[in-house]
């Protein structure tokens, strides 16, 4: 059966709800620690199914697979136990990152307010024995900054530079490793090189943070919270990994539906919990209430990159983005017109559809766009597999709407707008345009070699 993300003619990835078919995979176990029947041994038992995973498992290495499989429910536990030990030196400090698309699941499904869903969000993890409950958003700023930055740099090269333009977003995963290991030197060097919100948060967290609390970034166990597996992929990659600390910015992805397992497996209701307030990177400073970043289904990538060339290249202030439907809500162009001619064409390409029609036309040398926002998930990240889908795997359409009206009524604040952005910027990473800018918030994507059945693809 051809599944909607697999980017392969046949494709191997199975339906969520034909369990007797789906490969499941027991959680490996790097030592014998939760083996020890304890409060949270009956939570841990959750399997993940490779067909849960949006990436194609037929890519996935026998190596990955396994250490995706260990970011689950099972090692977020062993590390709760290890800190209950008597032995402090095995102990580690638990900090949670939540993503801004995931709070709308949660919001939704339990009938709060968003400000009250984070809040009780965090104030359920605390109760579990996580230390420090992060927002994901200030990462987002600076992957937004970058990412805006490097396209009037590419746009600034375009004519020497035969690979500058288009420049390709980053964020997701699921799009970076179907152009890394299926479209490989066609687009990688069109992508943006800045880090995802996800990676920047981790380089956040145990660069930033860790030097605030003097602790070595091996004491930090960092959970993020994504609306999808494909980060856990992600968070795997060895860009990401410091030998000299033996340690990953991301240490363990849960999906927004794992976390629900959670609570349900504990008998917790959201509406239960003690509000807390969600800490911040900076001392004792809490976040205020949630923001987000322009553009209503993602994380704002072309509205921003879009406004501030538009103001950076042309002079030109752009209040309103007008989107114009191409072959459906999820393919959608914005052009910038300057004495009569189109100097900014943008896209947005949302599903792998609409990514193959996309790469179709770069292949045909047909390709007419400056930037293109490339999210794997149709309908983008609030659709992802990690937390719209009912038990039978199937979309939830009603939750889903929900989501969104949710996601659209939170407030706005420009990247630039952030203070303690424009503060790390010059205490932390010595001035926008330094060296260090670059090792903590870029990254690089190439062309992974894969076998010929992979690349067997006729467009
Ligand atoms: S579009 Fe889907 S796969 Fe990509 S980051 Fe968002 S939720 Fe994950």
């Amino acid at each position: 059966m051809k599944c909607e993300n697999c980017t392969k003619k046949e494709c191997s990835k199975k339906q969520k709800n034909d369990d007797a078919q789906s490969t499941s995979v027991d959680v490996l176990s790097p030592n014998d620690d939760f083996e020890e029947k304890n409060e949270f041994f009956t939570l841990a038992n959750a399997k993940i199914l490779l067909s849960d995973c949006l990436a194609c498992d037929s890519c996935m290495t026998s190596e990955e697979g396994a250490r995706v499989f260990q970011q689950n429910q099972k090692e977020f536990f062993r590390i709760l136990n290890l800190n209950k030990k008597c032995d402090t030196s095995k102990h580690k400090v638990l900090a949670v990152s939540i993503c801004p698309q995931s709070l709308p699941y949660f919001a939704a499904k339990f009938s709060l307010s968003v400000n009250d869903a984070a809040k009780r969000l965090c104030g359920f993890l605390k109760s579990l024995g996580v230390h420090y409950v992060f927002d994901t958003t200030i990462a987002a700023d600076f992957s937004i900054l970058e990412s805006q930055r490097e396209f009037v740099q590419r746009y600034q090269r375009r004519s020497q530079e035969e690979h500058a333009l288009p420049m390709f977003a980053s964020a997701c995963p699921g799009w970076i490793r179907y152009a890394e290991r299926v479209l490989t030197n066609l687009v990688t060097p069109h992508i943006c090189t800045a880090k995802s919100p996800q990676q920047i948060m981790g380089s956040l967290v145990k660069g930033y943070f860790a030097r605030q609390q003097n602790l070595s970034p091996e004491k930090i166990f960092h959970v993020v919270v994504a609306p999808c597996y494909d980060k856990k992929l992600e968070a795997l990659r060895e860009d990401f990994y410091t030998a000299l600390y033996n340690s990953q910015e991301v240490d363990c992805v849960l999906t927004s539906g794992e976390i629900v397992q959670i609570m349900e497996q504990k008998n917790v209701s959201m509406k239960d919990v003690t509000e807390v307030a969600v800490d911040s990177l900076f001392g004792e400073i809490k976040e205020g209430d949630v923001v987000r970043h322009d553009g209503k289904r993602s994380d704002g990538y072309l509205e921003h990159i879009f406004k501030h060339a538009a103001k950076e290249l042309f002079g030109v202030d752009v209040e309103e983005i007008t989107y114009k439907a191409l072959k459906n809500k999820d393919f959608q162009e914005v052009t910038l017109e300057k004495d009569g001619e189109t100097v900014l064409r943008f896209a947005a390409a949302y599903g792998f559809r609409n990514i193959q029609n996309m790469v179709l036309k770069l292949k045909k040398g047909k390709f007419l766009y400056h930037f293109v926002e490339v999210l794997a998930c149709p309908g983008g990240c609030l659709n992802g597999k990690g937390q719209t889908q009912t038990e039978d795997g199937k979309p939830d359409k009603a939750l889903l709407s929900q989501m969104e009206d949710v996601y659209a009524a939170i407030p706005v604040r420009l990247p630039e707008a952030n203070v303690y952005v424009q503060k790390m910027y010059q205490d932390w990473l010595e001035g926008m345009d330094s060296r260090k800018v670059q090792e903590t918030l870029h990254t690089k994507y190439s062309a992974v070699n894969q076998t010929a059945s992979n690349l067997d693809i006729k467009w």
